[in-house]
């Protein structure tokens, strides 16, 4: 429980001193929500606007519906008409979206219920180019109650739940984006929520860079009233680190893609909950018993592995790193080579982030039924392309689901084509979009709030102070009793009573 008027004293990775304060108030997220969100899409993947995710398809969405949203006249309830969505009567269906996304949000909504009285975000102006989403729309209320006049575009063509776009417009956000945008509509929108008479951003909350860009490129004037920028994607966050060696970064950015809660949550945790369901969902198989190899032994292999092991699945693992393959062998898995399994295994798996770990000559010698997927970042993990040969038939079984079949009738089953298989044909959960959101409200709230002088022109990580603080308000979920350090306990580590609790180098 906090202490009234808490402060959180943060020590940057720089030495950098932040605080945040919040008003007393007790957690009163100690129950344990029993819904979860319906879909949803991990962002800090996401590459490109282009990105196609099958998992996105919204329920209420009228394809008989041939109108750009764009040449459409459009009002919400209280005749406001600064937003484009597909359609502002779906409004209704993406509120109890929203809702059901808030039940797995918990820090997001302890942050709403601690800002009551003081706004951190008060006189923010934030623009946001996330996908729109249940989870995105929790967070931008969240920060709306936090104080913050919002305006936001998709990040991606196809990742916008409309229905969820209608609920932002229907109770006031000035909302551009659809489901199946062309790129023209894509920066279209972008140019909608920052090209505004009489209202200018302050604050930048970005998913891959694109609308980062378009400022640099369009409005550069802007980043004189911008305090800084929030970037949530690996590649934007790369762009960032680039502009800043360039030394034309000219606003300070945090990196909230490699903080540690975050990390952990959208590799181990993520993939330990959705690769059972990106496979269940698409061939409908039992793992109960099923030889499974999976190559990698990262983050993303080490969740794959758990939740296999767990199905009575038989796991072995192909490494190249001797650390991994130990902690491999320690967790009771066996170390091959893909070679000497892939004559026997049901299933193969990639998460190694490389290219051609599956090779033809590995699915020419695949047995018959064998599943082959993908759950690293790109489609290079396996040869695909080699299997697009004229001996080989390739039949469309399901969405997601083809077979390759070779002259001698041996088939192999290959799921998304070889892309991320859970962000392809599954959800992610909520939780793990809470703990990405609250890094970025808590992200936002900082640089917002910092004295002048305390950031730089440079690109930060999110204080370890706040990692700690994202991971204590999602505790109360679990009606998890943290210990506190004695005052005798605390000296004798060297530690502040509060935290940090582990330097920067450790390894969680
Ligand atoms: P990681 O670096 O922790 O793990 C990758 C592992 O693969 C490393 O241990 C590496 O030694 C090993 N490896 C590399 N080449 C190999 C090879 N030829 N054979 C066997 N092992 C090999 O990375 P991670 O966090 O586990 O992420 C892995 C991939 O998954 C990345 O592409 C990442 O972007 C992606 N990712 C996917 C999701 C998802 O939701 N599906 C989530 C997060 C990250």
């Amino acid at each position: 429980m906090l202490s009234s008027k808490k402060k959180y004293i943060v020590n940057g990775n720089s030495g950098i001193k932040a605080q945040i304060q919040f008003a007393d108030q007790k957690q009163e997220f100690n129950k344990r929500p029993t819904k979860i969100g319906r879909r949803s899409l991990s962002r800090s993947i996401s590459q490109s606007s282009t990105d196609s995710y099958s998992s996105a398809a919204s329920y209420t969405d009228s394809s008989d519906d041939e109108t750009s949203p764009r040449d459409k006249q459009q009002k919400n309830s209280k005749g406001n008409s600064d937003f484009c969505v597909k359609n502002i009567k779906q409004a209704e269906f993406g509120r109890r979206e929203i809702e059901i996304a808030e039940q797995e949000m918990p820090a997001l909504m302890a942050l709403r219920k601690r800002a009551q009285g003081e706004k951190p975000l008060a006189g923010a102006k934030i623009v946001g180019c996330t996908h729109i989403t249940a989870q995105t729309a929790v967070l931008m209320e969240t920060l709306g109650a936090l104080g913050a006049q919002c305006r936001w575009a998709a990040c991606n063509i196809y990742s916008t739940l409309n229905e969820v776009a209608a609920a932002l417009a229907e109770s006031g956000f000035p909302v551009f984006a659809w489901k199946g945008e062309s790129e023209d509509d894509f920066w279209w929108c972008i140019d909608r929520c920052v090209n505004v008479e009489g209202w200018q951003p302050n604050m930048i909350l970005d998913d891959g860079g694109d609308l980062t860009h378009w400022i640099y490129k369009k409005y550069p004037n802007m980043f004189k009233k911008i305090k800084g920028i929030v970037e949530e994607s690996v590649t934007g966050v790369h762009r960032l680190y680039q502009l800043s060696k360039a030394g034309k970064l000219c606003v300070p950015a945090m990196n909230v893609n490699d903080s540690v809660t975050k990390q952990k949550f959208d590799n181990l945790y993520c993939c330990r909950e959705s690769i059972l369901d990106g496979l269940k969902r698409t061939t409908d198989m039992m793992f109960g018993g099923k030889q499974v190899v999976v190559c990698g032994y990262g983050e993303v292999g080490k969740g794959c592995c758990a939740a296999l092991k767990a199905m009575g699945s038989i796991v072995y693992v192909t490494e190249i790193d001797p650390i991994c393959a130990l902690q491999a062998c320690m967790d009771g898995f066996r170390l091959v080579k893909l070679n000497e399994v892939i004559r026997q295994v049901d299933i193969v798996i990639t998460c190694t982030g490389n290219k051609n770990v599956v090779t033809r000559e590995h699915l020419d010698r695949m047995k018959n039924s064998c599943i082959v997927c993908n759950m690293g970042h790109s489609n290079t993990e396996i040869d695909v392309a080699s299997l697009r040969t004229p001996e080989l038939t390739w039949e469309r079984v399901r969405s997601q689901v083809d077979h390759v079949i070779w002259p001698d009738g041996k088939r192999i089953v290959l799921l998304a084509e070889g892309r991320l298989l859970n962000l392809s044909c599954s959800t992610v959960p909520t939780f793990v979009l809470s703990i990405t959101a609250t890094t970025q409200a808590l992200a936002l709230i900082e640089l917002y709030n910092a004295p002048e002088g305390r950031y730089k022109q440079d690109v930060y990580l999110l204080p370890k102070k706040m990692d700690e603080y994202v991971a204590s308000l999602h505790l109360p979920t679990f009606d998890a009793h943290l210990t506190e350090l004695t005052d005798e306990q605390a000296k004798y580590l060297g530690l502040n009573k509060n935290g940090p609790f582990k330097p920067n180098y450790y390894r969680y």
